[in-house]
């Protein structure tokens, strides 16, 4: 018989209670039944977005909040920074260029965390920068950036902070109010343990003072119709109401677990995937400390092709993890450590990686990796 497990950086697996609630009858969305369900999301969102800024839910992929954060705020030849250091963090840059907004890159090496120093000294080079467009965890590389440091940065000068949390959240401290993040973006298939569909932001007052001046075109995605439905608890279109109502399952589980326990979890399985990655004698691609600890990117060892280990452990063994993006396609493969994933789930995939990787004539010891992973998560 053949069983899945899923490990890739989105989508991730679902657990059965929030499975249950989808295979529900849909119920209609104005009423005192979906409203209770809508608030009740809302404010278990803001415990997980470590917020009380306004929150706003969207019917789209993670990407639909990332183009609300940029057409939003700005107006047409504005300039914002935009932190380039893999795939998602271009898409930054690529909304901009969209909306006519001037574009400031700082490309990263794709292995290295940004450093806030240079976001300071473009800062103070150009005043009239607006925002500046970073991310948490660049899914691409399983590389973190300091959102800490670099709100540090940001918090004094005139330019709002907007972060893409959509890997991170739920699964990396993302301290938004401590910090002074102006806007976290978030999607729902990858920390947060539902099905794609579901994209979230969050709002500060610095940022919503930008709301009032952006003349950028928008319409699906206006913060300002969100807010004023709100006021009723209501969303301006039909929102995703079977997926709302998964959320607020799975934002319950995440809340009785508790934050700080949760993400104490992923850092220890975070760890057990780079031991094991080590023992086999592989190479991980994020530099020594800039790691994320949402997934890691592990690179191939020579003779190896990457794209056919990834495909013969998906479609042999069923064992789904994910191979690289654009650069770094054939170069790396990329196991999820976020969401619905357990220990045990990382054990399997290690065994199974370790099982190709013999198939395909690569020379170790089998269970290498195994015990190496075992070693971090019994100690
Ligand atoms: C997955 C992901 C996205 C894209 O989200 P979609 O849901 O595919 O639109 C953007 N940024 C990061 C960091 C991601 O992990």
């Amino acid at each position: 018989m053949k069983k899945d497990y899923l490990l890739t950086p989105g989508p991730t697996p679902l657990p059965p209670q929030v499975m249950e609630t989808l295979a529900r009858p849909i119920i209609h969305h104005r009423t005192p039944q979906f409203q209770a369900i809508l608030k009740e999301a809302t404010e278990n969102l803001k415990y997980v977005f470590q917020t009380n800024n306004d929150i706003f839910i969207f019917a789209s992929s993670g990407t639909g909040a990332m183009e609300a954060a940029v057409c939003n705020f700005l107006s047409p030849a504005d300039s914002a920074i935009t932190v380039e250091g893999g795939k998602f963090g271009e898409r930054w840059s690529e909304l901009c260029t969209a909306f006519g907004i001037k574009s400031i890159p700082i490309k990263v090496e794709w292995d290295s965390s940004v450093e806030p120093k240079d976001i300071e000294k473009l800062l103070k080079s150009d005043k009239n920068i607006k925002a500046v467009f970073t991310t948490l965890c660049e899914t691409s590389t399983g590389v973190n950036h300091d959102i800490k440091a670099i709100a540090q940065v940001v918090k004094n000068t005139d330019a709002v902070l907007v972060v893409d949390a959509i890997s991170g959240l739920g699964v990396l401290d993302l301290q938004t109010d401590n910090w002074c993040v102006d806007v976290v973006v978030s999607g729902s298939q990858k920390g947060l343990m539902l099905p794609p569909g579901l994209s979230f932001i969050s709002v500060s007052q610095k940022a919503w003072k930008l709301i009032e001046t952006s003349r950028c075109q928008k319409y699906y995605f206006s913060l300002k119709a969100a807010k004023k439905a709100w006021d009723s608890v209501d969303t301006p279109f039909t929102p995703a109401i079977g997926l709302i109502i998964a959320l607020n399952e799975s934002l319950k589980m995440i809340k009785k677990e508790g934050l700080a326990n949760i993400f104490a979890y992923y850092k220890k399985l975070a760890k057990a995937t780079r031991e094991a990655a080590k023992a086999l004698g592989l190479k991980i691609y994020a530099k020594e400390g800039c790691s994320s600890d949402a997934l890691t990117a592990i690179e191939v060892p020579d003779g190896i092709d990457a794209e056919k280990m990834v495909k013969t452990m998906r479609d042999t063994y069923q064992v789904t993890i994910a191979g690289g993006q654009a650069e770094l396609k054939g170069k790396v493969f990329r196991i999820a450590h976020m969401g619905y994933i357990n220990e045990f789930d990382i054990l399997t995939a290690i065994s199974c990686l370790e099982k190709v990787l013999k198939e395909m004539g690569y020379n170790f010891q089998l269970g290498q990796g195994v015990a190496a992973a075992q070693k971090v998560i019994n100690a």
